[in-house]
């Protein structure tokens, strides 16, 4: 299983993109979260590892929440995909997350779509442009080669953290989350820990430099602000465009 970086940074950043993983393994690439501009972090982050990996080869993208700098790259990704490649998006996201998606989100942009020019709308839905499977707590869902379990985070609103697994291999990613050992806890049977880390009440840098030295070198880094020490860190942060392999992410 690969991961490769989309975006690392958090909603006010300048210096990168919102935080958003490709993951890969057998050649099946899906996403974690979507924000915009999603074409353009997937172009540049390939072209950075020599990869050639478009729009078409991304076969879901699973959502942690409804904050933008995770959501929202969704119209416009649903969008190329119906009127470009005629397909729906695949989705996985919890029922807590999906509750809002369409009228909370979606729909003022996604609502009416003209058939022609000058012709009336027509009124769409989400089952339109999406393939929506839910995710639940206690329960692995398959999406292709992949098994994904969720768990709730401590953040404001609906959040869910994720294991995903393949080949045997898991990758855990805390999505949003004040800092939480049972979560922690939760992600450490994974190979490697994908954490996010910023101010207020996102989970303090401190916190996790100050865990056990085993569990912080299977630990990455993301969702830090433009202004965090990434050469400084004691936990490797993601970098945009830097390919990992799960396997042999462990730092020695
Ligand atoms: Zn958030």
């Amino acid at each position: 299983m690969r991961l490769l970086p989309l975006g690392v940074g958090d909603a006010f950043a300048a210096r990168y993109y919102s935080t958003c993983l490709a993951v890969e393994h057998d050649d099946h690439w899906i996403l974690v979260d979507c924000p915009h501009p999603i074409q353009k972090m997937l172009r540049e982050a390939t072209v950075q590892a020599g990869l050639t990996l478009g729009p078409e080869r991304i076969e879901a993208v699973v959502l942690t929440h409804l904050h933008a700098d995770h959501c929202s790259g969704l119209e416009s990704f649903a969008f190329f995909l119906r009127f470009v490649q005629q397909r729906k998006l695949p989705l996985y996201l919890h029922r807590d997350v999906l509750e809002e998606l369409w009228q909370g989100h979606l729909a003022a942009g996604m609502r009416h779509l003209q058939p022609a020019v000058g012709a009336p709308p027509i009124e769409m839905h989400l089952d339109d442009y999406f393939d929506v499977h839910l995710l639940e707590e206690g329960r692995a869902v398959p999406c292709g080669p992949f098994s994904l379990e969720c768990r709730h985070t401590l953040h404001h609103i609906p959040t869910t953290a994720l294991r995903i697994t393949a080949a045997g291999q898991t990758l855990g990613h805390s999505a949003d989350t004040s800092f939480d050992p049972t979560l922690i806890e939760w992600l450490s049977t994974a190979d490697l820990v994908v954490h996010e880390t910023n101010h207020g009440t996102h989970t303090p840098y401190s916190a996790l430099a100050a865990l056990p030295a085993p569990l912080r070198q299977k630990m990455r880094l993301v969702h830090y602000p433009d202004e965090f020490d990434v050469e400084a860190s004691v936990i490797a942060p993601l970098r945009q465009g830097e390919l990992v392999d799960v396997a042999k992410s462990q730092r020695v």
